[in-house]
């Protein structure tokens, strides 16, 4: 089971999960399948008033924090903040409820709703009470919105994380009573984020936000001087140029042209053809291809140079992004709690992949011809 944008439930759930489940974009309001059909109602009725206008706080205030975060500048000129500003006691807007729910979305608040929703239905699913082992996956998105809003290093993203930690305690604790303690946990995020490019500044770093939208025009450019008439771009979805369809020899032309254009950009660290990331030789590259599927990826892979960042939508260049290949995008907190675990730290780099090969070890699965090791 999950919980979350669909676009996360599809990820997690597969293509075998019993129920599936993801919140509307627009209203308070459940979406999703279990087994064959429809979400059960209780499910859909809990969730609906677990998120409903006279349950969610329209106040986020300034939390206690740690000594270490609570030094942080609250409002800073690298901050986005939306419709929420950039200091505390944040609001929820006024006016439409659909824009009230969207925002109440992006808040340590809706990551409540979430965890009375997945206690609720762990109950009602009699998750853990039996001899067969059942997943329970919970995917929490306020810190992502926050840090997009706010970057990293800021205390309204110190604050979030404060309000996860807590949340994610309210249902660990309901879960080891639901099981009678025999629970496994594992808490890991898909990605980090750069840091505003105010703060990349003032850490030494050059730093920008780049509008994909003048790469995507400037490749156009070179191709129509080479290929003649276009259009030969179809869109640049950062990480990948696509380009429309045309003949193969073509096609291999204006890859070449392409790869060779962005490569000229100041903020561009690499371009690769997408059918070449096998064999390339840069580490970044080798990155891409771990995740490439060349026939859905694109024509041409890019890299933005560290610290460089596409910009939000309509040009904004406040806030913070993801989707780079630098460490600060890359390093993930990896923790496992639970039955049967022993208190260590490791130090050294494992990959999110080694997670997955030690929970199946747990379930006694044999591993598959492309498993990673297991955590050390
Ligand atoms: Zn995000």
């Amino acid at each position: 089971m999950t919980t979350d944008q669909a676009r996360s439930a599809a990820l997690l759930g597969g293509r075998h999960a019993d129920l599936v489940s993801w919140t509307d974009d627009e209203r308070p309001a459940l979406l999703g399948h279990y087994g064959a059909g429809a979400l059960p109602t209780w499910m859909t009725l809990f969730y609906s008033q677990v998120a409903a206008p006279d349950r969610i706080a329209y106040l986020w205030e300034r939390p206690p924090l740690p000594e270490a975060f609570a030094s942080r500048v609250d409002d800073d000129p690298g901050e986005d903040g939306g419709v929420l500003g950039r200091t505390f006691p944040h609001r929820l807007p006024r006016g439409p409820a659909r824009a009230r729910y969207q925002a109440w979305q992006t808040l340590p608040d809706s990551d409540r709703a979430l965890v009375e929703l997945a206690s609720y239905t762990a109950r009602r699913l009699d998750l853990g009470r039996d001899d067969v082992t059942d997943f329970l996956l919970v995917s929490f998105s306020s810190v992502d919105a926050i840090g997009h809003e706010f970057g990293p290093d800021s205390l309204e993203r110190a604050a979030s994380l404060a309000a996860l930690d807590r949340h994610v305690g309210e249902l660990v604790t309901s879960l080891v009573e639901q099981s009678s303690g025999r629970l496994l946990v594992a808490l890991t995020a898909d990605h980090g984020m750069a840091p505003t490019i105010t703060q990349a500044r003032r850490d030494g770093h050059a730093s920008d936000g780049v509008d994909t939208r003048v790469l995507a025009t400037t490749v156009e450019d070179a191709l129509t001087r080479e290929l003649g008439p276009g259009p030969h771009v179809a869109a640049l979805l950062y990480p990948y140029l696509f380009l429309r369809p045309m003949a193969a020899d073509v096609h291999a032309r204006a890859v070449a042209l392409a790869v060779e254009t962005l490569r000229r950009q100041h903020a561009v660290y690499g371009a690769w053809p997408t059918a070449q990331l096998e064999q390339a030789t840069d580490p970044v590259a080798k990155l891409f291809w771990n995740g490439a599927y060349p026939s859905r990826s694109g024509d041409v892979a890019l890299a933005l140079e560290p610290y460089f960042s596409p910009v939000q939508t309509g040009g904004n260049t406040l806030g913070a992004n993801h989707g780079s290949p630098w460490p600060y995008d890359r390093h993930v907190p990896i923790l496992l709690w639970g039955d049967g675990v022993e208190h260590a730290v490791i130090e050294t780099p494992v990959t999110v992949e080694a997670l997955v090969r030690t929970l199946a070890l747990h379930l006694d699965v044999p591993p598959g011809p492309n498993d990673a090791a297991p955590l050390p």
